[in-house]
């Protein structure tokens, strides 16, 4: 499979090109075609298989799409994640293809500055990138609105439910509009992962790295 087979636009396939990339990795070439059907989907992938993008691409589409319908503000896809450096690093992909329309991709996570996280969520972005907890602070404080969301991304969702935000994970799926896509990525498949995926997500298909 090469990227040709996923019709990225021109703008999409010039990024992905500067990223020196040669071609999708097996993750990539399962779980794209399904994310860009608009379909939910359960990754059972490790960091180091290409997840990320397999996510972020997509992503991208659905903002642009998106975008037309709905000329609100708030985010229009939410990624939430474990652990700081995670926020930082996935942060950083969002900013490095969403160049391609010039989206705008906000980091908020536990340790940083709320103050300057709620200044950058009022000014607008249609990506928020976010550890759980801080997130629902957030939203809490009215720094910003999940009401204009429609796609969402729980990664490492396991290492989450390690890290004891289950109950975090379940409120945050709660208050995004139903008829949202949702993509659940997590290094392992265990019955509470399985029982996450049964509560959140809608007739998922499952793709294993
Ligand atoms: P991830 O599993 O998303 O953390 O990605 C691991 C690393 O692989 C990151 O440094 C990505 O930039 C890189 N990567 C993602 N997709 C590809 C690809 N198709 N070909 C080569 N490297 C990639």
């Amino acid at each position: 499979t090469s990227f040709a087979h996923f019709n990225f636009d021109e703008q999409l396939m010039h990024q992905i090109r500067k990223s020196e990339y040669t071609q999708p990795t097996p993750i990539q070439c399962q779980g794209l075609p399904i994310a860009l059907s608009g379909r939910d989907m359960i990754g059972i992938a490790k960091t180091g298989s290409g997840k990320t993008a397999a996510f972020i691409w997509p992503m991208l589409v659905h903002i642009m799409d998106q975008k037309e319908l709905d000329a609100g503000d708030g985010p229009i896809a939410i990624i939430v994640c474990p652990t700081r450096e995670l926020c930082q690093q996935i942060h950083a992909e969002c900013k490095r293809f969403g160049k391609a329309y010039s989206l705008r991709s906000v980091a908020v996570y536990g340790g940083g500055s709320m103050w300057e996280q709620a200044k950058a969520l009022q000014e607008g972005a249609e990506i928020v990138v976010c550890t759980p907890g801080r997130l629902i602070d957030h939203v809490k404080k009215k720094a910003t609105s999940l009401q204009r969301v429609s796609y969402l991304v729980f990664d490492e969702a396991d290492r989450m439910f390690d890290m004891g935000f289950e109950y975090q994970v379940r409120s945050i799926a709660s208050h995004v509009r139903p008829d949202r896509q949702t993509l659940l990525f997590s290094a392992t498949f265990r019955k509470k992962i399985e029982r996450l995926a049964r509560d959140i997500l809608v007739d998922p298909i499952r793709v294993v790295q």
